[in-house]
């Protein structure tokens, strides 16, 4: 147990840190503290000595060297167990310092910001980062508050402790203290990194097709990742994509059925001569989606495919939303509604809800590449921007699809590719009726989208199947043809493909196929 008699303490944020010093003064800690901290506690009432007093020197040059000083260092450096260490503190007069708490200057914050690099660069903190380091190598003597994001537990623990916390205490806030100081660095060169992106690569190039540098642009710090213990952050520019007109801040998991609701709306057309297409997304997968002449229309059918999943949903859609189209949305619970465009009509309307969030969607281009880590390393990809269109089916059977089924099977093979694998997707033309997601057989996929159109009343006589991948056996074509279905779309591919073209054509079913494997994990 090593009783804590000094501190230094030099944060660049002072919120939350009057508890501490009210603490430590409490337990007869002597405070050293920097300008800006100094002012701080003396205006607390609490008694604090100037670094400048502890070195003999001034904060010179705009404050890049203020506790650079050997009576600093060594104060947290020398080896209270060391007796040559002790003699030399002795003779050179350099006071203890048990406790070092620190708020490095806000680097990643000031290059989010967009500031000059003058700025940035000065931002830059050197000698909080020496005293961190210094301060974590004599872990062994000192303790080492590293972070603002520490108070709380150091105030426990300081109270806990009687101001003598234990050895690993120390180590276990040394290993923080390095964390910090490595995210720290990396950040500053992140940041220079940044140079060679513009230097190799047109600025449109770097923020679009090639995110390898992701790291360079905007981190937007998120409340917390997929659950509350995650921490996470988004890397882009979110302002550039929407604007954002009312609602609270978005989250982890919107972000992800935003980014889902994005790349399955920019399937449907929004020229004038297409129709509306409205969408309502769960975890990622459309629980509802349909086309109609108005977005109105299109919205009411995208709803009746599952209501119940529709509560608390994500919706999108790619025409303005007008006033009675929000009358209608507004009977709903929804996280998010995004569009092109409001009425202000219409905005009156769904600002009613506090908590709702309204985006308004910018024409941005996106990236073409994804990223995923996977065990070491990141794998990469190209996204899955390929869709295929009724010329490019192949007919594979008898029968071929009828004009409203050839719409039917495009518009299902939409939505099927941006669902969950294994999945089956069950539509009529213009609109979802069902669908299996994310199952660990394509036969339960179908039969979940089965059960579930039947559930919300729909008659599948005369509905369209697709298979996001080949059927292996022809037992889902089977099972489909009883239920009504009388045209399938799929890759095809399969060593079995001619058992399932030869169970459609038993039943009077038109199949297609592809050629292209749609998966989605
Ligand atoms: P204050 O507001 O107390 O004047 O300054 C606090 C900030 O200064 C903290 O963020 C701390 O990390 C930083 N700091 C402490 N010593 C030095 C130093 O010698 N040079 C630089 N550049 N920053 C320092």
């Amino acid at each position: 147990m090593k009783q804590i008699t000094s501190a230094l303490i030099s944060v660049f944020y002072k919120d939350g840190l009057e508890p501490i010093v009210r603490l430590l003064h409490e337990q007869h800690v002597t405070l050293y503290s920097t300008g800006g901290t100094q002012s701080f506690i003396e205006q607390l009432g609490i008694p604090v000595t100037a670094v400048e007093d502890l070195t003999g020197y001034p904060s010179i040059f705009g404050g890049r060297v203020k506790t650079l000083h050997p009576a600093v260092m060594g104060g947290i450096l020398y080896r209270r167990d060391n007796a040559e260490d002790l003699a030399q503190a002795e003779r050179h007069n350099i006071p203890p310092i048990d406790l070092v708490v620190v708020d490095l200057y806000p680097f990643e914050e000031t290059v989010a910001s967009g500031a000059s690099d003058d700025d940035v660069i000065e931002k830059i903190d050197i000698g909080g980062i020496s005293l961190i380091r210094a301060a974590a190598k004599n872990y062994n003597d000192i303790l080492i508050v590293s972070s603002r994001s520490q108070y709380t537990d150091v105030l426990t623990l300081l109270t806990d402790r009687k101001g003598a916390p234990e050895l690993a205490d120390r180590r276990r806030y040394a290993k923080e203290a390095f964390a910090v100081t490595s995210h720290y660095d990396t950040a500053i060169r992140t940041y220079f990194e940044s140079d060679l992106a513009e230097d190799t690569s047109s600025s449109a190039d770097a923020s679009m097709g090639n995110l390898t540098n992701f790291k360079t642009l905007p981190g937007n710090h998120l409340r917390y990742g997929e659950n509350p213990h995650q921490q996470a952050t988004f890397y882009g520019d979110l302002e550039a994509m929407f604007e954002k007109l009312h609602g609270k801040e978005l989250s982890y998991n919107n972000l992800v059925d935003v980014d889902a609701c994005v790349s399955l709306i920019d399937e449907f057309p929004s020229d004038a001569s297409s129709p509306a297409a409205f969408a309502i997304i769960k975890h990622t997968n459309a629980c509802g989606i349909a086309t109609a002449p108005t977005g109105k229309e299109a919205y009411l059918n995208a709803l009746a495919c599952d209501p119940v999943s529709a509560f608390g949903g994500v919706l999108i859609t790619n025409v303005p939303v007008d006033r009675e189209t929000a009358e209608e949305l507004n009977k709903l619970f929804m996280e998010i509604l995004i569009a092109p465009d409001y009425s202000p009509e219409a905005l009156d309307v769904l600002k009613s809800k506090k908590n709702r969030i309204l985006l308004r969607r910018n024409p941005v281009a996106l990236p073409t590449i994804m990223f995923k880590t996977i065990l070491n390393g990141v794998l990469e990809q190209d996204k899955d921007n390929q869709t295929e269109t009724a010329d490019q089916f192949k007919t594979v059977t008898q029968k071929a699809p009828t004009g409203s089924e050839l719409l039917a099977l495009e518009f299902a093979l939409k939505v099927c590719k941006h669902t969950k694998s294994n999945t089956i997707v069950l539509a009529k033309e213009g609109r979802l009726l069902a669908s299996g997601v994310g199952q660990t057989s394509r036969v339960d996929a179908l039969r979940q989208a089965i059960e579930k159109a039947g559930t919300f009343g729909f008659d599948l006589n005369g509905a369209v199947m697709a298979s996001d991948a080949f059927f292996p056996f022809p037992d889902c074509v089977e099972i489909a043809a009883q239920a009504g279905v009388t045209a399938v779309v799929q890759p095809g591919g399969s060593v079995r493909d001619q058992d399932s073209i030869d169970t459609c054509n038993q039943y009077g079913v038109a199949m297609v196929t592809t050629g292209v494997r749609h998966f989605k994990h």
